[in-house]
């Protein structure tokens, strides 16, 4: 069985402006680097239903975006939603495609379609609250997932591993009072937006691992072998979700952790056996940040490789 690589065109629609460091060319990044990796096949993204969105955001905050999104593409007209996040013509179907890549992969993957799936799509989730887009994030995509795999698939426990450099506010908030759903990020403290703090337990499903700037591999992977790791084990999820942003990376601009390749490649291979010990593999990955592309393309194949293995 195959690693699905999920994306689609609308994900280069999303324009946050000059010199934004999410940008377009971060999916053709990855795409380069993953595309001809053995074992993998490409598939359109397609768009997320309402009623797909709606389990973690409400109505009125589609219908809200999209009084605000400018109409016309192309002509530099942008909404700022907060200084860091912007929308622009095609910035809701670019984040649609987001969503709708997770679902679609959580489909595929239950109907045994496929062994595991990583979705290339941006702009990223999982700062984007239940009413709330920030961080560059408009839909949490695997809030989206998760809801979307209890309800059509009758998931009883998902998991949420989160290895973005940023601690992924919004699906802490969206699931803090879910204990059906378990939430583990590692994340560079201090460092934006401040959240993911240890103390910070939910109702006893969350697990922050905050590091310390200028930590490595050895930290990161301390942090998961000893507590992020054995937390997923004991959860014994019906399907694993991943938060993967690929911004801790040494030479990435917006934070100051020091992983490699390598240990991209490490806590995938870690994630998937326990997937396969746990549900019978079910990992679907989801892109967050990575803002050095070269970085970006390089950690995400050794992601995609160790899927495949
Ligand atoms: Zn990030």
């Amino acid at each position: 069985m195959k690693t699905l690589i999920i994306h689609h065109n609308d994900c280069l629609r999303h324009d946050p402006g000059p010199r934004h460091p999410e940008r377009p060319e971060r999916v053709s990044a990855v795409l380069k680097a993953v595309g001809g990796i053995a074992g993998t096949e490409k598939l359109p993204a397609p768009r997320a239903t309402a009623e797909q969105l709606q389990r973690a955001h409400p109505a009125e905050y589609l219908q809200r975006l999209q009084e605000l999104e400018p109409a016309r593409e192309a002509g530099g007209e942008r909404v700022a939603l907060d200084p860091d996040t912007w929308l622009s013509a095609g910035s809701l179907d670019a984040a649609l495609r987001g969503s709708g890549a997770a679902c679609f992969a959580v489909d595929q993957v239950y109907a045994g379609q496929a062994r595991n799936a990583f979705c290339v799509t941006r702009p990223p989730g999982h700062h984007a609250e239940a009413s709330t887009p920030m961080g560059f994030c408009l839909f949490n995509h695997v809030a989206v997932a998760a809801r979307h795999a209890q309800a059509a698939h009758g998931a009883r426990r998902v998991a949420i591993l989160d290895f973005d450099v940023h601690h992924g506010n919004g699906t802490q908030a969206i699931f803090e009072q879910s204990p059906d759903v378990l939430y583990v990020s590692s994340h560079q403290a201090p460092l934006y937006p401040g959240t993911g703090n240890a103390a910070e337990a939910g109702c006893g499903n969350i697990l922050n691992l905050p590091l310390a700037p200028g930590s490595g591999g050895r930290e990161f992977r301390d942090a998961w072998y000893r507590q992020g790791l054995p937390a997923l084990e004991r959860f014994a999820p019906d399907l694993v979700l991943v938060s993967a942003g690929f911004d801790a990376h040494l030479r990435d601009p917006l934070a100051q952790l020091e992983l490699q390749e390598d240990d991209y490649g490490w806590i995938t291979a870690e994630i998937r056996a326990l997937a396969e010990a746990a549900c019978g593999g079910r990992l679907v990955s989801v892109l967050e940040g990575g803002y050095d592309l070269e970085a970006l393309g390089a950690s995400a194949a050794a992601h995609v490789r160790a899927l495949t293995a």
